[in-house]
């Protein structure tokens, strides 16, 4: 089947166009094992570590299925990228889909623009048709994934599925075919339903956000360490499923209002609507603590961590902010900080 690939950081790629379209969305994850000669070619070495991970893969040359990429204006790195990778890859579709910063109606009506636009190149190229019946399908099977990812993901703070657990299936959910992990995410659910909490009852309680943390092993670190994700607020998490697509709305501004109206993601702004969400998130879930994690030359975490630690020392949530290299060495590396934090909370 004909997938089409989406290089996102803030999971604002409507998949139901692709759906419609009768392909595969597939979300691209950096990959920690690899070094970045390539891409370094490029972009300076000051450019975010995972937007220059995933330009190295592209260069590589992706999955062969793969026949078409869309970049969604996540931040200014992944705007940047996508005039690189116009000019260094040889794709047979590529767009930039511009997912506006702001909020207002101004900004929705431009953003209904762009999608419409994404529809129009999608059908002349591919020869498909994307109608609204065929988008009001998959807006139904969208929406199905994400209430059924949005239900196992309370049995994170139930203490019976492990943050890594969850990580790693909505990672899945994001790059494999839709019907095939509804099935799988209805068997997982029914299974955690009779299933037992953890007998280990020390763990810490952790709010996790931060950039792009697609590599479910750094996730499983945390946990060697003692603590457990009961929620986040990440791409790969809660932003991904938390609300609905109104399936009562015309299909394509549905879509661009589901991606304005959800919880405000770690790369945009302003600080001060982050910081409720995370403190809202904090609060209801009685986390012991928050971690951010920002990859390296991360520029939207780096330019709001010294806000949210100034925010969380006055409600008194103890708030750890690390920021990692994007390889697995480096996670070791962070030991002693981490076991540090977990001593205080
Ligand atoms: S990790 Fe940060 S800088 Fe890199 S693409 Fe994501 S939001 Fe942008």
């Amino acid at each position: 089947m004909v997938k089409i690939a989406y290089f996102d950081a803030s999971v604002e790629t409507p998949e139901e166009i692709i759906l419609a379209a009768e392909m595969v969305p597939v979300r691209l994850f950096g990959n920690p094992t690899i070094g970045i000669d390539k891409a370094n070619e490029h972009v300076p070495p000051n450019h975010c570590v995972w937007a220059r991970n995933i330009l190295e893969q592209a260069i590589e040359g992706l999955d062969n299925d793969i026949k078409g990429v869309i970049t969604t204006h996540g931040c200014d790195c992944t705007n940047r990228e996508f005039d690189i990778w116009l000019e260094c890859l040889n794709l047979e579709f590529l767009f930039f889909l511009n997912a506006p910063l702001k909020r207002g109606n101004s900004a929705l009506n431009f953003f209904i623009e762009d999608i419409k636009e994404l529809i129009v190149q999608m059908e002349e190229n591919f020869k498909v048709e994307i109608t609204a019946e065929k988008l009001r399908i998959s807006i139904k099977k969208m929406n199905q994934v994400r209430c059924l990812l949005k239900e196992i993901s309370h049995f994170r703070s139930k203490m019976i599925l492990k943050g890594s657990e969850f990580h790693a299936l909505v990672k899945e959910v994001q790059q494999q075919d839709k019907n095939e992990m509804i099935n799988k995410l209805e068997k997982k659910l029914e299974a955690l339903k009779h299933s037992d909490p953890f007998s280990n009852s020390n763990l810490k309680k952790i709010l996790l956000t931060g950039s792009v943390i697609d590599d479910t092993e750094l996730v499983e670190f945390l946990e060697s360490l003692g603590f457990q994700i009961v929620i986040d607020d990440l791409c790969i998490g809660t932003k991904y499923f938390w609300n609905k697509v109104d399936e009562t709305e015309e299909p394509i501004k549905a879509m661009a209002e589901y991606h304005l109206k959800k919880p405000i993601y770690s790369t945009k702004f302003p600080s001060y609507e982050r910081f409720e969400i995370l403190k809202n998130l904090a609060e209801t879930y009685r986390v012991d603590g928050v971690i951010n994690i920002a990859n390296k030359f991360c520029e939207p975490i780096l330019y709001t961590h010294p806000y949210f630690n100034k925010k969380f020392k006055e409600i008194g949530i103890p708030y750890l902010f690390v920021e990692i290299e994007y390889n697995r060495e480096s996670y070791n590396q962070l030991k002693t900080r981490f076991e540090a934090f977990i001593e205080i909370i």
